[in-house]
């Protein structure tokens, strides 16, 4: 999720890269460093926090080099911190990283007995000294990448460069994004387009298992394998805004598509499926003190209380603990229950949610713990709780909620997980089976955007309603009253979201010809009820359009 940003030429490095990284910020971070080559001499300049911290720490102490790598962070593997900011270094070995080493730990015990000694809590560390490893034996800097890279399991983009080499810079990719840009005798590498754009136009898209080495001549492409490869460029004819929103029409649309990416690095580096284990390293709470509570409250406003009723069927169905989903600025003014036993659980995507926020303080102010769902990192309601749970979703730029509600949704999922686990409430069978659908929830999302053609198929058929009615059962209640949500706030049409057992005490009296029914009927245990519902819309002449898993006889006889 981080950004990458390498250049090789013949301008200073710094600005160039510093400006690359300031492009992605959209990608979201939580530190940031730059390295530059300089005859030889690998300097290193890293920060916490935003990219100003950095930028007055250059500003004091500068970086000069034609060559340089730099990278904004979003942990995966140990805290936000300068020293786990890239770059890495180890013997003249310098690596910028994004996405995440599985093997980790099995690498890094093989390279402390061969006398390796870490300085960082990251995974990423390990591809430095892997490098250096292979490096040594075979004093070759790009033969000793595609060695270390060929035992790294896991995502990665890398940029790496070699102070023994020091008019070369090698990247690659496996799962991770990485694209470069030829520019006139300078080359450039990052995660995206951006980062580049003012630069050069002249694009070559690495796809995954390749690598490119730059030197001030040339740049070259292979395999990791090393196969020789030829890569064509393309012209970007986007603008810089056009750029910024990937080519899409809008944030929104883009945010929408964006969504298996934001779900997966939701998930990265937080569960252990083999084991049935979730790790929450910002959760701070420990387990007796999770065994401990009695009650859980969710507050949140807007969608992120859609997200809130859908967490409480979660915990209550898996933890067998009450919960409660309260509105903040309900919560905040109604002298709400909160003791030393409960949990308050804000969700909030900004992290600045002004009721959100009071209410927070106003459990505290109560006795009652913390946790924090929250996109931004370091964000007020972030800062304030007693431990945060990041969506890792990236900024959210379009108005209305699009992958910070679903990231949220994957956040209460791994938050009730891993309550189960210490509250012994779910066993192991049951813990690994949830975190394997959870593992293919990115690719089945991914499934849905491909029926965006037959999804514009229906709008049309709809979109001259001035009215809807949105309805859903157990936990497809609240996703109705987001549905009807967004309707509201994209269309400006008036929408309504129902628990699909209520219609009969009053929208039915609403239901004729002109009013559109939306009806989530999933196949889940109260499919029957679902559509003898959207029977007795039929039967007063309404139209369903049913959301489903899959097609079904019996069901779409009902459409
Ligand atoms: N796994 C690496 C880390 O935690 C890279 C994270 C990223 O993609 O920013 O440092």
């Amino acid at each position: 999720m981080c950004g990458i940003v390498g250049y090789l030429g013949s301008q200073q490095a710094t600005p160039i890269i510093l400006d690359g990284l300031r492009r992605l910020e959209y990608r979201g971070y939580d530190s940031a460093g730059i390295a530059t080559l300089d005859q030889g001499q690998v300097t290193i300049r890293r920060a916490e926090g935003k990219l100003a911290r950095l930028e007055s720490l250059l500003a004091n102490q500068p970086l000069s080099g034609t060559v340089g790598i730099g990278h904004t962070r979003w942990a995966t593997h140990g805290r936000p911190s300068e020293i786990n900011a890239h770059p890495h270094v180890a013997g003249g070995i310098v690596v910028v990283h994004n996405g995440i080493i599985e093997n980790y730990l099995e690498l890094k015990r093989k390279l402390l007995d061969l006398g390796h000694r870490f300085s960082s809590e990251t995974d990423t560390e390990i591809i430095a000294h892997l490098v250096e490893q292979h490096f040594k034996e075979t004093a070759d800097f790009e033969s000793a990448v595609r060695r270390a890279l060929g035992e790294v399991r896991g995502a990665f983009a890398v940029a790496i460069l070699c102070a023994q080499q020091p008019d070369r810079l090698i990247a690659a990719k496996q799962g991770s994004p990485l694209v470069v840009g030829q520019g006139q005798g300078e080359y450039f590498v990052a995660s995206d387009i951006p980062a580049m754009l003012s630069h050069t136009r002249q694009m070559v898209f690495l796809d995954d298992g390749e690598l490119v080495s730059f030197s001030p001549s040339e740049m070259v492409f292979s395999t990791l394998a090393g196969e020789p490869l030829q890569k064509l460029a393309k012209t970007i004819t986007w603008s810089p805004v056009m750029a910024e929103k990937g080519g899409y029409r809008h944030f929104m649309l883009k945010e929408i598509y964006e969504q298996p990416r934001a779900i997966a690095d939701t998930i990265a580096g937080r569960v252990r499926e083999n084991l049935g284990e979730v790790f929450l390293e910002g959760l701070k709470l420990n387990e007796s003190e999770l065994a401990a509570l009695d009650r859980i409250c969710l507050v949140a406003c807007g969608t992120s209380w859609h997200a809130a009723l859908v967490g409480k069927f979660l915990i209550e169905k898996h933890v067998r603990l009450p919960v409660e989903v309260d509105i903040a600025s309900e919560f905040r003014y109604r002298d709400p229950v909160v003791t030393a036993k409960t949990l308050v659980l804000v969700i909030s995507q900004s992290g600045e949610t002004a009721d959100t926020l009071a209410a927070l303080r106003e459990a505290h102010r109560r006795g009652g713990k913390v946790v924090a769902i929250c996109n931004v990192v370091e964000s007020s309601i972030a800062r304030e709780s007693d431990g945060v749970i990041y969506t890792h979703a990236g900024p959210e730029i379009g108005v209305a909620s699009t992958k910070a509600f679903t990231t949220q949704l994957v956040s209460l999922y791994l938050f009730t997980l891993h309550l189960a686990r210490v509250r012994a409430t779910l066993g192991q069978e049951k813990l690994r089976t949830m975190l394997s659908d959870l593992l293919s929830l990115p690719r089945k999302v991914e499934e849905c955007l491909g029926l965006d053609a037959a999804i514009e198929q229906a709008a049309q058929t709809v979109f001259q309603a001035r009215d809807f009615l949105f309805l859903g059962r157990g936990n497809q209640f609240p996703i109705a009253l987001e549905g009807a949500l967004k309707l509201k706030e994209i269309s400006y049409i008036h929408a309504e979201g129902y628990p699909a057992g209520e219609m009969k005490h009053g929208p039915i009296a609403l239901i004729d010809e002109h009013l559109p029914v939306v009806v989530l009927a999933p196949h889940n245990a109260t499919l029957e009820k679902v559509a003898a519902n959207m029977e007795e819309v039929q039967a007063r002449g309404g139209r369903v359009l049913a959301v489903s898993d899959r097609a079904d006889g019996d069901l779409l006889a009902k459409v």
